[in-house]
């Protein structure tokens, strides 16, 4: 897989140590493991690797928050209908990837509480930054299929041998992310630009 790959043999990318984990994450479980979802409340010290999702809220529907009132029964198990298809999606990505945590700003930030609110949201420059990866969702229900892109690939030559290929792809303008909702925003900006890898939906 690409992550392992980028973790793995690439000089820029190695040797990063396991970051401390955001005050709260996703536990989005193991391979095989299909017990329920959790909100994990991290320990002193912990460290693990995550991703973070970055994508805008849904204003179109009421949204499910972390709150004072649902903060213990979701360390139990997560209320998973009612999540947007957004983080339903980004929860699969993430167990997809490897990872075992995910972090999102609904479900990660006690949304009521005056005084978790600003020590998270100064501490997300540190969570984008310290996370595996970013999951941009430009658009809601990202993993749903979609029509492949026109492409060809051409065989790439060094010396006389094939070596390897490369890949065209025709993409209109319109499609791409960067015309996209999410970067018209200032917040999605700033997680992508201090992100290490940033996985998007083309
Ligand atoms: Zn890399």
């Amino acid at each position: 897989m690409w992550l392992e790959e980028c973790q793995k043999t690439h000089q820029k990318c190695r040797g990063k140590i396991v970051p401390y984990l955001p005050a709260r994450v996703i536990d989005a479980g193991i391979e095989e493991d299909n017990s329920t979802r959790r909100l994990h409340v991290t320990g002193k010290e912990e460290r693990g690797l995550y991703a973070a999702l970055s994508y805008c809220w849904d204003q179109t529907q009421s949204i499910t928050l972390l709150t004072t009132g649902t903060l213990s029964a979701w360390e139990k198990c997560l209320p998973i209908a009612r999540l947007s298809q957004t983080i339903k999606d980004a929860i699969t990505t993430t167990r997809f990837l490897g990872l075992r945590y995910l972090w999102v700003d609904a479900l990660c930030i006690v949304q009521n509480s005056l005084t978790d609110i600003p020590v998270q949201i100064t501490a997300m420059g540190e969570i984008y930054k310290n996370a595996t990866v970013t999951i941009t969702a430009g658009k809601a229900n990202f993993l749903d299929p979609r029509q492949p892109l026109e492409s060809c690939r051409l065989p790439f030559y060094v010396s006389t041998e094939v070596q390897s290929s490369v890949t065209f792809t025709i993409d209109s303008f319109e499609n791409r992310t960067y015309r996209s909702h999410l970067d018209s925003r200032g917040w999605t900006f700033q997680e992508s630009l201090l992100s290490s890898r940033v996985l998007t939906n083309l």
